[in-house]
């Protein structure tokens, strides 16, 4: 982000020539940098994106802080009949695409959740199944699959 002098054309006039690399690095590098987070986690996001598609039933699907996340009564079904958790759970993400039952759900497991999508940016395609892994290696530690499962620690933290 730039301060208001950035926009004032007087206080750019006769600027070095040597600075501007470095500007131009700062301003792109993060764009960079988001566009390969989201590439990496595009087939979880995807997968998200076709589950979100049940939101357009009497639901909504809205972009929060570059997250699309979606709820609705069809997606409460899925994540209450669907997970193997008992109860089911409140919300799921997969890689970009965050789908809850309610906005409810969506607002109380935002936090929750922003970490499984950091968590999808790092391993990418790798996720679920090293998710699958957390769990399998939680069950062989006797903890609880959900509970004990590291990416699920490092989220409830
Ligand atoms: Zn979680």
């Amino acid at each position: 982000m730039n301060g208001p002098r950035a926009c004032d054309p007087s206080l750019q006039r006769g600027g070095g020539t040597s600075q501007q690399p470095a500007v131009v690095f700062r301003l792109y590098y993060p764009d960079v940098i988001a566009i390969d987070r989201y590439a990496w986690a595009a087939p979880a996001s995807a997968a998200g994106l076709a589950l979100a598609g049940l939101a357009l039933w009497r639901g909504r699907i809205s972009l929060v802080d570059g997250i699309v996340e979606a709820q609705g009564p069809a997606l409460a079904w899925v994540l209450s009949h669907l997970v193997p958790l008992r109860g089911g759970a409140a919300a799921m993400t997969f890689g970009h695409v965050v789908i809850a039952r309610d906005v409810e759900c969506l607002e109380g497991s935002r936090a929750h959740e922003r970490v499984h999508v950091r968590q999808y940016e790092r391993w990418g395609p790798l996720f679920i199944p090293a998710y699958l892994a957390g769990s399998v290696w939680a069950l062989l530690r006797k903890r609880h699959p959900y509970f004990g499962n590291p990416f699920e620690i490092e989220a409830f933290r």
